[in-house]
């Protein structure tokens, strides 16, 4: 059976993932994401309404177009986890192809989100759930779709294998080896290491490079609730306006923040669109049993009265969490800091980054702003309380080591960033042009 494997986008940077794997006739893609940068740095654009291929030439979305090279039927479209990196082009391109979305429960619904918001294009792809550990078939010629559960800075993300006679595709975008999550279960190592040795093994990897030049092993998921916890519980006493911001799909750490909250005697509130987004669907969907006095709030005219009431009843009873740990200029934390709302910081006064700083010029600029203008209020600042949710050196190593596959694609990076994943994988027997497949946006890779 022949295998090819297209590297349709994120190859060539963080963001607008796709990737399609063709086993004989069949095609799975795995991913349709958006890079958010290149729509962000445009003042004002609403993609809601834009052509896909005006955001294709803007390099927002992945210039899918190398599909028509591809000689067979897409039989399902597999977003990995609910990132907009990896879910936000489903809504621009997946009207092209007569096939279904599969996904895990949180994932899907936040495509059928995205779907809902898309005002251009109708999909009526069909939306099917699939759990982590469970498997469906593909096409009629013995390929079969599993699902690994994995760890990541997002709930129920997953590792898709397609199971091929000429063996396993692993699908390795995004994770990070957590033994001990705040929310679910730990990655599967056991079932990756059983794919490696079962059948014909492992025939491709297509591995998250985005830490590869960082050496050691990423933290679990515990490590910063603790270190979260240590700060928190600091400000006990504090008698002012403690407020954090974190990432509003990252819901183990706002789940953290929020226990957090009531330990220290403070009413938690979520406010920003995005935070009552992912929260509510993450407590729709069973994934987090948040408490009745927590309050979440989206729209505007609702986080202004939230922010009234919290200055009528005494600020130190509550716990405001945030949109705005980039320092985005329309996120609600940027628009404290700018004196916007009605919530009045003092000398003193805590503002607690629950994330680390993305590292590109846009965000670095925007985040050294909001936090000037925090400063000029009086706000103490702690930084960087924070893990990623990517693995470092030890865990490609500890990967490779599970699947021993015969040939890897390095993704989710630029040139740079793959080079510190080809030097580990070179140091395990893998050589580069002959192994090792560096990929750019466009390629076709033919491995079978
Ligand atoms: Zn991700």
């Amino acid at each position: 059976m022949e295998i090819e494997i297209a590297t349709i986008g994120g190859y060539e940077e963080v963001g607008r993932q796709m990737t399609a794997v063709r086993a004989g006739n069949d095609v799975v893609i795995f991913d349709m994401g958006l890079n958010l940068s290149k729509v962000l740095i445009h003042d004002n654009i609403q993609t809601e309404n834009m052509h896909s291929l005006d955001l294709i030439d803007m390099g927002a979305i992945p210039d899918d177009r190398v599909m028509s090279d591809l000689d067979g039927d897409v039989q399902a479209i597999v977003p990995t986890h609910g990132h907009l990196d990896h879910i936000g082009a489903i809504s621009k391109l997946a009207h092209r192809y007569d096939a279904p979305v599969v996904a895990t429960p949180f994932t899907l619904a936040l495509v059928e989100q995205e779907l809902e918001d898309e005002d251009k294009f109708s999909s009526d792809s069909d939306l099917v759930e699939m759990d982590p550990g469970e498997s469906m078939t593909i096409g009629d010629h013995g390929c079969e779709l599993e699902f690994v559960n994995v760890t990541h800075s997002i709930i129920d993300a997953i590792n898709p294998v397609l199971h091929t006679p000429e063996g396993a595709i692993v699908y390795g975008l995004d994770k990070r080896m957590d033994h001990t999550p705040v929310i679910g279960d730990p990655i599967d190592m056991k079932r990756f290491r059983e794919i490696g040795r079962e059948g014909e093994g492992v025939l491709c990897y297509i591995e998250d490079c985005t830490n590869a030049n960082k050496k050691g092993r990423t933290p679990s998921e515990n490590v910063a609730r603790e270190h979260l916890r240590d700060v928190l519980y600091s400000m006990e006493d504090y008698d002012g306006g403690i407020v954090a911001t974190t990432f509003s799909s990252h819901i183990a750490r706002v789940k953290s923040l929020v226990e957090f909250a009531d330990d220290i005697g403070r009413q938690p509130v979520l406010l920003g669109r995005s935070m009552e987004k992912y929260s509510g669907t993450a407590e729709r969907l069973g994934f987090v049993d948040f408490p009745d006095n927590l309050g979440m709030f989206g729209y505007r005219r609702s986080i202004d009265q939230s922010f009234e009431r919290i200055m009528n009843d005494g600020k130190e009873d509550f716990f405001p969490i945030v949109t705005g740990h980039q320092g985005e200029p329309r996120a609600m934390l940027t628009r404290m800091a700018r004196g916007e709302t009605s919530y009045e910081l003092d000398d003193g006064d805590k503002v607690v980054f629950s994330a680390r700083v993305i590292p590109e010029p846009t965000n670095e600029g925007q985040r050294y702003q909001a936090e000037k203008l925090l400063g000029m209020q009086g706000a103490r600042v702690y930084s960087d309380i924070h893990v990623s949710g990517h693995l470092c050196q030890e865990g490609h190593y500890a990967m490779l080591d599970a699947l021993q596959p015969q040939h890897i694609i390095p993704a989710h990076q630029d040139l740079k960033g793959f080079s510190g994943y080809i030097d580990l994988a070179s140091n395990q027997g893998y050589a580069l042009g002959r192994d090792i497949h560096a990929s750019s946006n466009g390629d076709i890779i033919q491995l079978v």
